[in-house]
């Protein structure tokens, strides 16, 4: 059931962005929340691409979307 879905998983993630009709944050945001997950101690440091520890996404790809938060902080 979809409520059963943890609030910081991929799956929730991937719902929330849908239901903004997939809205993008500007390219400056975008820097400022990779600029953030880069210095973050949950961000997975065994991946060759930045991917945060706590959620699992790719945070390249996360980071775009208005819909989308950080599940720890409240930078964004
Ligand atoms: S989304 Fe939040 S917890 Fe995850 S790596 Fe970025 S700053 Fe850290």
């Amino acid at each position: 059931m979809i409520e059963d879905v943890p609030s910081n998983s991929f799956i929730a993630t991937a719902s929330d962005v849908l239901k903004t009709g997939l809205a993008f944050v500007a390219s400056e945001v975008f820097d400022a929340r990779i600029a953030l997950c880069s210095k973050c101690p949950h961000r997975d440091i065994a991946q060759a691409r930045l991917v945060c520890g706590f959620c699992g996404c790719y945070m390249s790809v996360k980071a775009r979307f208005v819909a989308t938060r950080c599940p720890v902080h409240l930078d964004w």
